[in-house]
């Protein structure tokens, strides 16, 4: 085991990052929140890597200090079209068939599926329980378990009803991306390469030059040498990036808990990536469409003059480098999408519901270099320059 790191989160320590750790979740859990029962909530394709071994130290920590507690597990189908409002409400009946009560604690392990609807169920479960984030892919562990949002979708649109609920504390433990399918793992990365570009060059040239060895650490990594040397440096290298990204979202969520001006430079990429996840959802993934929205407000920040060609350049060299695509026309949008395409018209239109929009402008946040951006907060920009930049 790897010697955790700790990040604060809105002045109090929050985040525990390290790689075989779940002993030490599980006796972290029982202390920071003893509880009358424990409910781990997980998906299917989670459940037979991970729950045993995590129900186990819970049920071995909870004996080494003499508690009666019980420990639960709740597991649900994986994916986005689970997380409802018909889901929730079966875990709720459930628990109070199980006569959980207002000492009760959940334990979100998964990805951000996992930890946004078991986030709300906490939220509202008695008026709020505690809850501990657990995520087990790299997308949730860079991007959605820190800053306290939960959600779930409803046929209108996705995470249109939810509530800030600050988790108890989230465990990160890298041994899970072990088992993280490589595009998974990948999808990850391109929040984690977002982050690098908004606010640290020196962690964005770690990025560009250890791709082979960060990608060496998803499940099917196809890599040949696998000395034990060799893997111990890959994961300090993962830690270093990983660590580097949630210290730059633990800072800004702290200085803007509630998103109104610097938590919105975590939205680089974001305003282009989600018209283009609108389009080419479910085929995509949110990574996947946040990557190709990056080139594009990169180059929307070109014309603007904020950056040149050699950083539009960096950018899309590290992500094609992690195997993120960076065009729509791009050879795996075209296969993995077949017959959907993202004309600007409809780009611009399905920017125009979005409710950070001022009249005809967009927000968007602009570049200035590597690791900078124009203002510390998203710009406003107007649809001509968009379109302009949109057109093929
Ligand atoms: P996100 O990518 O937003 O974090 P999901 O919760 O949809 O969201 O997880 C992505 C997929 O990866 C799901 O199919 C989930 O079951 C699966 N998954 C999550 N964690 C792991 C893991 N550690 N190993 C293998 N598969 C995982
Ligand atoms: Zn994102």
């Amino acid at each position: 085991a790897t010697p955790a790191h700790v990040v604060q989160v809105l002045g109090t320590d929050s985040v525990t990052l390290g790689h075989g750790m779940t002993t030490h979740i599980a006796r972290q859990i029982i202390q920071i929140q003893p509880s009358s029962a424990y409910l781990i909530g997980t998906d299917t394709n989670i459940a037979p890597l991970h729950l045993e071994q995590l129900q186990n130290a819970l049920v071995a920590a909870l004996a080494e200090i003499g508690s009666t507690a019980r420990v639960h597990a709740y597991v649900i189908p994986p994916g986005e079209t689970t997380k409802t409002r018909e889901t929730k409400a079966m875990i709720e009946d459930w628990m109070l068939e199980n006569k959980l009560t207002r000492d009760s604690c959940i334990l979100a392990l998964g990805g951000g599926v996992i930890g946004d609807l078991f986030g709300f169920v906490a939220a509202t479960f008695m008026r709020g329980v505690p809850v501990f984030q657990i995520p087990t892919t790299l997308l949730a562990m860079v991007d959605s378990s820190i800053g306290g949002k939960t959600a779930i979708d409803t046929p209108a649109g996705k995470n249109l009803i939810g509530a800030f609920h600050q988790p108890r504390h989230i465990f990160m433990d890298l041994a899970y991306l072990r088992t993280l399918p490589r595009r998974e793992f990948v999808n990850g990365m391109a929040e984690v390469i977002k982050t690098a570009a908004i606010w640290n060059e020196d962690d964005f040239t770690l990025l560009e030059n250890g791709a082979e060895e960060i990608l060496g650490l998803s499940a099917d990594n196809s890599s040949s040498s696998d000395s034990k040397r060799k893997s111990e440096h890959d994961l300090q290298l993962l830690i270093q990036v990983v660590l580097g990204s949630i210290q730059v979202k633990a800072h800004v969520v702290t200085v803007d808990e509630k998103e109104t001006g610097l938590r919105g430079l975590l939205n680089y990429g974001h305003t282009v990536g989600h018209a283009i996840e609108a389009i080419l959802t479910p085929e995509l993934l949110h990574g996947e469409c946040v990557a190709m929205g990056m080139v594009r407000e990169a180059e929307i920040a070109r014309h603007l003059g904020y950056v040149n060609d050699v950083v539009i350049g960096r950018i899309v060299r590290v992500l094609q480098a992690y195997g993120l695509p960076v065009s729509t026309e791009d050879k795996k949008v075209l296969q993995l999408a077949p017959g959907k395409h993202c004309s600007v018209d409809q780009l611009l239109d399905i920017m125009r519901v979005d409710k950070k929009n001022q009249g005809d402008k967009k927000r968007m946040v602009m570049l200035s270099g590597i690791g900078s951006t124009y203002e510390p907060k998203a710009s406003f920009i107007s649809d001509n320059v968009i379109r302009k930049i949109l057109s093929p």
